[in-house]
């Protein structure tokens, strides 16, 4: 089997070039490297096929394709604010390229959607059919919205041609690789620990989420690729917690000195997110495994590793 990984460089992918290599794939990687680091892909340079390039560029590639993961997306708040219309147009165009490419090749196609689909979600937990509360002039609208379009995108590249199309709304994960200066929550609190800084809670941390554990996603996602469900599906872990509880779970596996300290709450910040995973379990038996104190715990290692 051969398949492109876009994203390849970043956090997720890179762990999913991994994992389908084990399974002896061959595997190409596309990457601009705009959030994405070289090093995620270290241990697999020798058998991986790096292009650097930018998808919202057209892409040739010589041979046959399977399968086509869409990951290439800035993914962290901070990193699609700092570049709003670079991630319209990845996530737009960029998608239409990669959507082209599958329908040449006769590749199926995964497109990597997300929980902010929901927007702040005024049903709880989200359930595949609820179609979201999002603002589409708000700070976080050039990933949401243009992740929904991605979404239409590629339902109608199903239904106008046929191509084998999968889209997948991810909800947050978390693991090693991630960069530490991205800003996600998680990195964000473990680097602050480890260096006894302050960890940032924004506003009481009353918001909550549901993290999910990399090994767990990536199960998920080649579990969905190999299904013949082309409709939107939720993968994430259930398991819901406040951020401020969060923060004191970070502090106390670090067995750090660091003082929690309240920050203002960013516009338009989810006040709670949970996915409803029914829909994963029946069509996919997927489900995840690790729970939030061990995928910490190996988070919390390779930071103390990597900073
Ligand atoms: P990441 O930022 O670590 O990885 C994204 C990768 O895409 C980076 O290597 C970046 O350089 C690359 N990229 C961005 N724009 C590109 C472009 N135009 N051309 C080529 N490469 C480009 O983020 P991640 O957490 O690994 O997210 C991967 C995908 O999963 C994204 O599509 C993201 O929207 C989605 N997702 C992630 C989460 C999560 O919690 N990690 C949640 C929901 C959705
Ligand atoms: N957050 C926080 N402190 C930080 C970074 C994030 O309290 O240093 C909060 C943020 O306001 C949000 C949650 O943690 O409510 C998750 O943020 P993240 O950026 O990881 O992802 P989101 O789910 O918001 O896209």
């Amino acid at each position: 089997m051969r398949a492109l990984v876009t994203g390849c460089a970043g956090f997720i992918g890179s762990h999913l070039c991994e994992f389908l290599l084990k399974k002896g794939y061959e595997v190409i990687g596309v990457d601009n490297l705009c959030t994405g680091s070289i090093k995620n892909l270290e241990e697999i340079k020798d058998s991986i096929t790096f292009i650097k390039k930018d998808i919202t560029r057209p892409l040739r590639i010589s041979g046959a394709l399977d399968e086509i993961y869409n990951l290439a997306s800035p993914a962290s708040p901070v990193a699609y604010q700092r570049m709003p219309i670079q991630t319209i147009l990845t996530n737009s165009l960029g998608t239409k390229n990669m959507l082209d490419l599958a329908l040449k090749k006769g590749a199926s196609f995964l497109q990597a959607s997300t929980s902010e689909v929901y927007g702040n979600p005024l049903k709880h937990p989200q359930k595949e059919d609820y179609f979201g509360n999002v603002n589409p002039v708000g700070p976080r609208a050039c990933y949401d919205e243009s992740k929904r379009f991605a979404e239409t995108l590629t339902i109608n590249y199903y239904w106008k041609f046929g191509v084998k199309t999968r889209i997948a709304r991810i909800f947050n994960t978390y693991g090693p690789k991630m960069s530490k200066d991205d800003g996600r929550v998680i990195p964000n609190f473990i680097t602050q620990a480890l260096k006894n800084q302050p960890i940032t809670v924004y506003g009481r941390g009353l918001q909550t989420r549901s993290f999910c554990y990399i090994s767990d996603m990536v199960q998920g996602l080649y579990k969905l690729m190999q299904s013949d469900y082309c409709m939107p599906i939720n993968l994430g872990n259930p398991k819901e917690i406040r951020i401020i509880e969060l923060a004191k779970l970070v502090k106390k596996l670090t067995k750090s000195n660091s003082k929690i300290v309240f920050k203002k709450i960013p516009p338009d910040d989810p006040a709670k997110r949970r996915p409803d995973i029914r829909l994963a379990k029946k069509v996919l038996h997927w489900k995840p495994k690790v729970c939030l104190r061990d995928g910490l715990k190996s988070t919390i290692r390779w930071f103390e590793k990597n900073l």
